[in-house]
């Protein structure tokens, strides 16, 4: 096989969202009548990837789908946004991940995730996938797979001169330390940063400070997202943190907002070497503030073509 340089390669998951809108949440045992149901695309790494693919540069998704229906119409889908699909693997072992999601007409929700084929994503597919990861410009890992192995291709990636963008999500309590080392971005959200950092993280100057306790654990720099607020953003070599914040808008559905300001940030991280970070997390708040403007994960993502030209 020819070996094709990518700008952005996703070591991540993949979950098709089975989403049914119901008057009120069933209690154990019982069965009611819903009014909607729809199939979504979701998992946080494929996200991550159609977001930066939709912006216009070359990605790879290195992940796990079951041999079925679900992981058919997923690996169609990554074709359908120009993402690189050689290194999608299919397995019989285990189904493709899926959250089934029931929503009641107070808008709260049930969700029973099951992660399937991407729990089965290890050594031999990242091995399979090294000719794309050893020269990617930028990797990037969540914990939707097992961390063993969004570990170890985190460091294939530093190994390989790649910048990584490492997002601890969802959070785990006992965080391995060496993802702090491996990571030049280490990017969460504030209950990611909470749980990491026991310390609660509720307005901005909290922000600053759990920033700063996770900057000392080893990481290049860390970005903490925090809603309409935007995100702040800590780099090691300089002392400051600093305040990005993000147009106001009026959003109808935030689902996947997090998602897509990675995707965003991989891409400009990508293509703008040279550019302050603050600026890339300037550009990716305003990204992900049009996908809260739009119903759904994958489908509220914008492309290049919907935004204006002076983010690019
Ligand atoms: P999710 O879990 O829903 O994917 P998240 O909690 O990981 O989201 P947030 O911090 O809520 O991520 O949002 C990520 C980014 O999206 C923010 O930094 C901001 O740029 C944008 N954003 C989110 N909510 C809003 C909003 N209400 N108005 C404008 N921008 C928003």
């Amino acid at each position: 096989m020819a070996e094709e340089a990518f700008d952005v390669v996703v070591v991540g998951s993949c979950m098709t969202d089975l989403v049914s809108q119901a008057p009120r949440l069933p209690k154990a045992g019982e069965t009611i009548h819903g009014h909607k149901f729809f199939i979504g695309f979701g998992g946080k790494g494929a996200n991550q990837c159609i977001q930066a693919a939709r912006l216009g540069v070359k990605t790879a998704m290195v992940c796990k789908v079951g041999k079925d229906f679900f992981g058919d119409n997923y690996i169609q889908n990554f074709k359908d946004n120009g993402v690189h699909t050689d290194f999608v693997g299919q397995t019989s072992d285990a189904a493709t991940g899926a959250a089934s999601i029931t929503v009641n007409d107070a808008g709260e929700n049930a969700i029973v995730i099951v992660a399937g084929a991407n729990m089965l994503l290890g050594r031999e597919e990242l091995q399979k996938a090294l000719p794309a990861i050893s020269r990617a410009k930028v990797l990037v890992c969540q914990l939707e797979i097992s961390p063993q192995t969004s570990l170890e291709a985190l460091r294939m990636a530093r190994d390989n001169k790649a910048k990584t963008i490492f997002n601890p999500a969802p959070a785990i309590p006992d965080l391995d330390p060496d993802f702090y080392k491996v990571s030049d971005v280490f990017c969460c959200n504030e209950s990611e940063a909470e749980l990491l950092t026991g310390s609660s993280v509720t307005n901005l100057e909290e922000a600053h400070r759990a920033g700063q306790e996770l900057l000392k654990r080893g990481c290049g720099s860390v970005i903490i997202t925090l809603g309409p607020q935007g995100s702040v953003v800590l780099k090691a070599q300089e002392s400051t943190s600093k305040h990005v914040p993000v147009p106001a808008v009026t959003a109808v559905d935030t689902t996947g907002a997090g998602d897509s300001f990675i995707g965003a940030l991989a891409f400009y991280m990508a293509n703008y070497s040279t550019m302050p970070l603050e600026e890339m997390a300037r550009r990716a708040n305003q990204v992900a503030a049009v996908s809260v403007q739009a119903v759904g994960t994958q489908t509220s993502y914008p492309f290049r073509r919907n935004l204006p030209a002076e983010l690019f």
